[in-house]
């Protein structure tokens, strides 16, 4: 289909798709009494399909489904669970575009944004394809004791690993987890936010055109605070990203059943541009850093700290930047901004915005709801002289407005910082690359990007993301976004002695014999 500028999603796809995706949300019994909720498409403002509002019978058929789906994944080899992820790989790829209209209709996101979402889930896919067998792989760890006992360690998956998304990467944040999970022998139930679950369905429609095997795979929709209890109630490890808020009542209920769980949680991110930046690439970077898809990014960027003998320079050119910043609704690549994702996310944005400039904020640029656009879009903004008293100097706005503040000298930057409970994401940007990693080590932040906003850690998906303090507890991504879906256990064999007094030790003799041979052990480097 060609791209073309509109608004409106029945010129991009068939509402019959709804109908067919539907389909794929496990539902008890014959379904047919489930209420629904509206998905309303934020680029105009207008429903767009219902979605089931399911219930923890729903929960419990889908677990049930999941976990006699798994026993036979679980025991395949990783290599042939690995065909299904790069044919999936391929496939995301090949059909972008019907996965870019569906991001856009129901979260209405601009398309470059949507965009980031689809290499994502590439990325993670042919990652894990090739690089989980090394990861889970049963591997000779040390013997208690050398030549007597020799141990291995192993992974074995889990079962079913839960999974509750959130609303503002709707493929990224319910595929990318999942993955993990699936390529590690688990399967999977997830619970989308109730304002895009189409995206997940149209995800993992693909994935089972790409070979994962039938009820793997399982997906109920429906409100937060009724699924959640059932679903960690009933899962072998919950994954969750969203709110800090929700994040707590999400651990409590892992902790009162002992399963696993990993929270991503929410930021308030700082980005600091040092005095020898190159100002022209810095402004690119910030206004990237600060309004990729509109601000409602866990990692973007909300308080922005500029080094003083710059700082007036720096504003100019970001705030010209900002300014002129193209806003719509449209399914081309034409926009830098698309809407906001609902009216409540409208209202918190004003809400913030409005607080700060009655007690003394100015906003250099934007400031402004847009309903000329459509009904929830909100110009990029800049506020200066924000003050602690105003709530978006602490709180997370998770839109389209950043703070930006001049400072004297590295320390103070870096204490001002780490002055939050959050510990996402920071940038640093400086032709000193090497100092900016240095000063990289001393941000309380579970990544950190220098010169770039945040794709760079985010797509390094080797190494591991998540946060810190009120960010969030475990990680994905690397050797730990899988090994947290599998328990680890460890076989050893013990030959010749046990590690105890034998027949012939007496318990003094087995002590002095442990003693020395422990010392042996200590001196000796092959041994240790
Ligand atoms: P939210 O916590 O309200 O909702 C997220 C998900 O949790 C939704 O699917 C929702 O239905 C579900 N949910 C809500 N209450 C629940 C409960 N009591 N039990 C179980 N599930 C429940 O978050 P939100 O406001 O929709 O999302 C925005 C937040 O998510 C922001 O704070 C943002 O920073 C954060 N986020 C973090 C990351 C990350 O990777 N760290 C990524 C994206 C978003």
């Amino acid at each position: 289909m060609p791209d073309v500028a509109t608004r409106h999603w029945t010129d991009r796809v068939d509402a019959s798709l709804f109908d067919r995706l539907r389909r794929r949300v496990t539902l008890a019994g014959d379904g047919l009494t489930r209420p629904s909720s509206p998905v309303v498409a934020p680029l105009t403002g207008e429903p767009l399909a219902e979605a089931p509002l399911g219930t923890g019978e729903d929960i419990a058929e889908a677990v049930r489904r999941g976990r006699a789906a798994q026993r036979e994944w679980g025991s395949m080899s990783c290599a042939d669970r690995a065909q299904v992820f790069l044919r999936y790989h391929d496939l995301v790829l090949k059909r972008q575009d019907l996965l870019l209209d569906v991001i856009q209709i129901e979260s209405g996101k601009a398309r470059k944004h949507a965009f980031e979402e689809v290499a994502d889930v590439a990325i993670v896919s042919r990652y894990y394809a090739i690089h989980a067998q090394q990861h889970l792989r049963s591997r000779r760890r040390k013997g208690a004791l050398p030549v007597l006992t020799a141990t291995w360690e192993h992974h074995h998956p889990l079962g079913v690993v839960g999974i509750i998304s959130p609303w503002n990467y709707p493929l990224s944040l319910s595929m990318t987890d999942a993955i993990a999970a699936l390529m590690a022998g688990n399967a999977v139930v997830l619970k989308p936010d109730q304002q895009t679950p189409y995206t997940a369905l149209a995800a993992i429609d693909l994935l089972y055109e790409a070979g994962l095997p039938a009820e793997l795979f399982q997906v109920v929709t429906g409100r937060g605070r009724e699924l959640g209890g059932p679903l960690i109630q009933q899962t072998d490890s919950i994954c969750f990203t969203g709110s800090t808020q929700t994040g707590r009542t999400i651990a409590r209920l892992a902790g009162e059943r002992l399963v696993g769980c990993s929270l991503e949680l929410g930021g308030k991110n700082p980005m600091l541009v040092l005095a020898d930046a190159d100002l022209e690439y810095t402004a690119t970077g910030a206004e990237r850093a600060c309004f990729a898809n509109a601000g409602q990014l866990c990692i973007s960027i909300e308080r922005l700290y500029v080094e003083r003998p710059i700082y007036d320079r720096f504003l100019e050119l970001f705030s010209a930047r900002t300014r002129a910043m193209k806003l719509g609704a449209s399914f081309d690549y034409g926009m830098d901004m698309g809407s906001l994702a609902s009216r409540d996310q409208l209202e918190k944005v004003q809400s913030h915005v409005t607080d700060a400039v009655s007690k003394g904020a100015t906003a250099v640029a934007g400031g402004r709801a847009r309903p000329d656009l459509g009904p929830f879009f909100y110009e990029p903004t800049i506020l200066t002289g924000v003050t602690d008293e105003m709530t978006l100097a602490k709180e997370e706005t998770f839109g389209p407005v950043v703070s930006i503040y001049p400072f004297d000298g590295i320390e103070s930057a870096i204490e001002r910082a780490n002055a939050t409970p959050y510990g996402l994401n920071a940038c640093i940007w400086t032709r000193d690359t090497r100092r900016g990693r240095r000063i990289a080590t001393r941000i309380q932040s579970g990544t950190v990007n220098v010169n770039e906003a945040y794709a760079a850690t985010w797509a390094s998906v080797d190494a591991p993301m998540g946060g810190c303090k009120d960010s969030g507890l475990g990680r994905r991504h690397g050797a730990q976004g899988i090994l947290k879906y599998t328990a680890a256990q460890t076989v050893s064999v013990q030959r010749f002695l046990p590690i105890a007094a034998a027949p012939l030790f007496s318990e003094r003799g087995w002590a002095r014999f442990l003693s020395t041979s422990l010392k042996l052990i200590r001196r000796l480097p092959g041994l240790r």
